[in-house]
């Protein structure tokens, strides 16, 4: 059997943290691992009664088979949305609704990426991405991302020795880590891109849950031709509609609507009518402030707890919105170890490993804030305090 599967599939991992997911299964642990949204925010009435006005209004409609594009109705919708919220010009034609941006991700590769193409990386970076890329056997060249943005330096020698296809980036609350770029970065990185074949991919499901600061310029503004966006409605309506969409210049998408219809034909256009219902009877807005007021509080929660608990020498960001942050432990300190220590005390988290292309431990770990109450979350910080204070 094992001679039967490609080197394709032999080559990438299984999800570390879908692996980890299975130890916290025990509802005595209190995880900061996970990477969900919170349930208790999905709008399950008025998904319930959306669903129940199309099937009485266009049942037999809503049941057949439908274009590769996505529903007009929706896309109409997030065209109209970039006009609003970011002054942006993304005409309907440019956007493909996606079976949520995980598949944009795996079409993006299908479309670009040939056996050893070069291709850029956040180091950390989303797990997700790195797995999907993986997929097409890139190299991958990771740029390391901090406090404000991607390493400047680091990747204008890559754009230089490589000459790299892709670049994908999280500019926006970064999964792992929390991180926005802020607009100087941003700037810099495009000025760096303007000038070579490189595209930048930016993966935007974090960008509307932003609870302080301002709103950044996007890449879409900056290098209009050499950018694909990808949004989500996993984070902001509800994960299970597997909906989400890539937005990309006609010559791009004109590829990618092939690579779709080889996956798929086309998204659940059931899911899509439903949600189209959702967001025209309903205030998203309103919605996503219900959502932000709360991660908010809990992420503010969770650094009060680590100011509290950890020791000094330990390093955390504090980001703007989303639903992570990352922890640096003292150098040399295993990440790897902390978690087997945790799990005894009844907390987990994730370790950093997984989201960097090329190590076997680090002394980094994601915390996630989204789905923990804040006494909870007080608890468990104090509990991962006492676990990195033992193994120092
Ligand atoms: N990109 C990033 C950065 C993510 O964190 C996630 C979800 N964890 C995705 C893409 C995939 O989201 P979905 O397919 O649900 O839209």
């Amino acid at each position: 059997m094992e001679n039967l599967f490609s080197d394709r599939i032999n080559d990438v991992p299984k999800s570390f943290i879908r692996e980890i997911l299975k130890v916290t299964i025990d509802s005595s642990i209190i995880s900061f691992a996970g990477g969900l949204p919170n349930r208790h925010f999905f709008p399950v009435k008025a998904l319930q009664q959306a669903a129940h006005d199309v099937f009485e209004e266009a049942g037999n409609e809503i049941l057949q088979y439908a274009n590769s594009e996505g529903y007009l109705g929706l896309r109409q919708f997030i065209s109209h949305r970039y006009k609003q919220r970011d002054g942006l010009d993304i005409p309907v034609e440019d956007i493909l609704i996606t079976t949520g941006s995980q598949q944009g991700l795996d079409l993006l590769g299908k479309t670009f990426l040939n056996e050893g193409d070069d291709l850029i990386i956040e180091e950390p970076g989303y797990l997700g991405a790195i797995q999907a890329f993986a997929m097409y056997r890139p190299r991958f060249h990771p740029v390391p991302v901090t406090e404000g943005g991607m390493n400047i330096d680091k990747l204008a020698q890559i754009q230089d020795e490589r000459q790299p296809k892709l670049l994908y980036t999280v500019t926006n609350f970064q999964n792992p880590s929390g991180i926005s770029y802020n607009n100087a970065n941003r700037r810099a990185v495009a000025e760096l891109i303007r000038t070579s074949s490189c595209l930048i991919i930016q993966d935007d499901p974090y960008g509307d849950l932003r609870f302080s600061g301002e709103r950044k310029i996007s890449f879409k503004r900056l290098l209009p031709e050499k950018t694909v966006l990808l949004g989500s409605f996993s984070k902001i309506v509800a994960p299970a509609l597997r909906l989400g969409w890539l937005a990309a210049p006609a010559p791009i998408m004109n590829k990618l609507v092939i690579a779709k219809q080889a996956a798929d034909l086309h998204s659940d256009y059931l899911a899509q009518r439903i949600l189209h219902r959702f967001l025209c009877d309903n205030d998203i807005d309103a919605h996503i402030a219900t959502i932000i007021a709360q991660y908010g509080k809990q992420k503010e929660a969770m650094i009060g707890a680590i100011r509290d608990f950890f020791p000094a020498d330990v390093r955390f960001t504090n980001p703007e919105g989303g639903m992570f942050l990352w922890i640096t432990l003292p150098e040399g300190m295993s990440s790897m170890a902390l978690f087997e220590a945790a799990i005894k005390q009844k907390v987990a988290f994730v370790p950093g490993t997984p989201f960097y292309v090329d190590r076997k431990d680090s002394n980094t770990l994601r915390l996630n804030f989204s789905c923990v109450d804040e006494q909870t979350i007080v608890e468990g910080i104090k509990r991962l305090g006492q676990s990195i204070k033992e193994l120092v």
